[in-house]
């Protein structure tokens, strides 16, 4: 008897996982599916992403369903479109010895109309987002009030996606007497609640220690200035030739840039987010899927739905403001088993918030340097020379060798493969030979301050910048200006901010100095320096002028301003 008969599985079943080539349950499966075979019960199971649920809830479903009777007796919400076609899929294959019984997906971006004519066919079990099947239930297009099953799938998502209306709404259209059966990687408040108000004493099952990261998951971060994020990035993937990664940013707007700029300095990369037409979206999941896409950058909503296996590498390009979300990230690698990397790449501001996280999923970080150019060119090396052994021989390229062994003829092969070598590595050779060190010391100073003895290290900081009303500036627009180049600063970490004619004050805390400094050392603007530096006036006003590195022009000149708004005129000197 095998381990998956031991838990209770019909013949019907067992034939579709042999098929499958599942050997053993995994634990959740396990736990949960001789509980729901053998009870009537509400159920709440916390297992992390990759662990399996999706059979831990369809292999019982499918087996408690009567599909000799057409009506719909078990309704699955699951947060997107990918998870719910994934989830359908899934389930067509648990049942394909079971005769009779049919699953039909039901989501946004599709034809309605179609979808409806699918359950009126005879749907036994529906899978569904919230959204389209709160349409369908006001369209009257389904039935769902002799369910016997209903399934929140990934609830945690679904509610951090802003179901939770939806959700209540959809079951309150379900009779009472159902079971439900709620799932998800991570428990926080909002699903507690939702087990407490429409679910009578569930089972509890936890696999893993809650909250936890998947064990498999190996977490990393890089400390760089905040604007070295792209250059770190571009040195990570040039560490690991062999990458498959989802990269994540905070905005689509990032998501974009980064993406483009990745692509035209020539990796295969793609961007996924809420911008793309559900078109876009498929055909990129669809080269990634084919790993034709290395490194597919994306939004955390627009991720939610990836469940591809074999993600080399997570890149946190900037962490999530939500700490949980941290969790959905670094669950997309390391699944079935594999063994994965999370890594992000962080400024110095950030440190507190891997305080945070550790907590949170109970595993320490691996503080690492971003590799330096070195060490960079000898992978890309080694990576060469093994592509080059591994190479299938293409036989087309027999017809053209008689003339290419004329052309080399007089190389002798240690020569030969410098040469071979070298036409490849130049790429890496030559971009890399002047590059920086990117990392950042945790604790000391940036050494290129100068002055850096000054810096506060906790409190609030006052900065002297060299533009003011003249230049176009308001107290508004001027935080808008620091925001758009300081990406760490949030709309309330600059505060204080006092415009004067041709320079201005501000404050921020401490934390943010370093980067601030760094950011504005040698920073051009319309050719012109923007200088920030330290007020040695903490209380504002009145003000120090021209000291230290305004690169011998006189930035607070009467006759200045450049014009961020209004242009004022060509010839300014500064
Ligand atoms: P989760 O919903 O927990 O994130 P899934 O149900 O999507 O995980 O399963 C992750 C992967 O593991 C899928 O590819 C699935 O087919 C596979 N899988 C599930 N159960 C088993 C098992 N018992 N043995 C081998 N592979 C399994
Ligand atoms: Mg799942």
């Amino acid at each position: 008897m095998n381990k998956f008969e031991q838990l209770g599985l019909g013949e019907e079943l067992l034939s579709a996982i042999e098929d499958m080539g599942f050997e053993t349950p995994s634990e959740v499966q396990e736990k949960a599916i001789p509980i729901l075979l053998a009870n009537d019960t509400d159920m709440v199971a916390l297992a992390q992403t990759g662990t399996g649920k999706t059979a831990a809830f369809g292999f019982p479903l499918i087996q408690k369903i009567d599909s000799g009777d057409k009506t719909t007796q078990g309704l699955i919400l699951s947060p997107t479109r990918e998870l719910c076609l994934q989830i359908t899929n899934e389930l067509k294959n648990y049942a394909k010895y079971v005769k009779g019984l049919r699953v039909v997906a039901i989501y946004g971006g599709a034809s309605i109309t179609e979808q409806a004519k699918e359950v009126k066919r005879g749907a036994q079990i529906i899978v569904a987002t919230p959204g389209r099947m709160q349409d369908m239930i006001n369209r009257n297009m389904v039935n769902i009030s002799h369910i016997d099953y209903c399934i929140l799938d990934e609830a945690d998502e679904m509610l951090n996606m802003g179901f939770y209306e939806d959700i209540s709404s959809i079951l309150s259209h379900t009779p009472s007497e159902k079971n439900t059966w709620l799932f998800s990687a991570t428990m926080p408040r909002e699903v507690a609640s939702i087990a407490k108000k429409f679910m009578s004493h569930p089972e509890e099952i936890t696999v893993g220690t809650k909250n936890s990261g998947t064990d498999t998951v190996q977490h990393e971060y890089y400390l760089v200035n905040g604007r070295d994020r792209y250059l770190a990035l571009k040195r990570l993937a040039d560490a690991n030739p062999d990458i498959f990664s989802v990269v994540f940013c905070r905005t689509k707007r990032d998501t974009q840039s980064v993406a483009e700029k990745l692509i035209e300095d020539g990796y295969n990369a793609a961007a996924l987010h809420g911008d793309l037409s559900q078109n876009q979206r498929d055909m990129v999941m669809k080269s990634f899927r084919n790993r034709q896409i290395q490194m597919l950058v994306a939004t955390d909503v627009a991720a939610r739905g990836i469940d591809v296996d074999d993600i080399t590498h997570v890149i946190n390009y900037q962490l999530p403001d939500e700490v949980e979300t941290y969790n959905h990230r670094s669950g997309r690698t390391g699944r079935a088993g594999k063994s994965g990397i999370s890594m992000v790449i962080l400024a110095k501001s950030e440190l507190r918030k891997i305080k945070a996280i550790e907590k949170i999923i109970k595993k320490q970080f691996d503080a690492k340097k971003v590799p330096g150019s070195m060490e960079i060119c000898e992978i890309q090396l080694y990576h060469l020379a093994n592509k080059i052994k591994n190479t299938e021989i293409n036989e087309e390229v027999n017809h053209y060798l008689p003339a290419i062994n004329d052309v080399l003829r007089d190389i002798d092969r240690d020569e030969l493969i410098k040469k071979m070598v070298s036409v490849e590595f130049g790429r890496f050779f030559n971009y890399y030979k002047n590059a920086k060190d990117l990392n950042v010391n945790a604790g000391s100073q940036r050494e290129r301050n100068q002055g850096a003895a000054d810096i506060p290290q906790e409190g609030s900081v006052r900065y002297f910048i060299n533009i003011g009303e003249r230049d176009g500036y308001d107290w508004r627009t001027l935080k808008d200006f620091l925001r758009a180049n300081v990406e760490e600063l949030g709309r309330d970490d600059i505060y204080r901010v006092d415009v004067k004619d041709s320079f201005s004050f501000f404050n921020t805390d401490a934390a943010f100095t370093d980067i601030i400094l760094g950011i504005f050392t040698d920073f051009k603007m319309d050719g012109r320096f923007v200088n920030i530096e330290i007020s040695q006036n903490p209380g504002g006003g009145g003000g120090r002028r021209n000291r230290g590195r305004n690169r011998g022009k006189s930035f607070s000149s009467d006759r200045g301003g450049f014009g961020k708004k209004g242009k004022k005129g060509k010839n300014r000197k500064w």
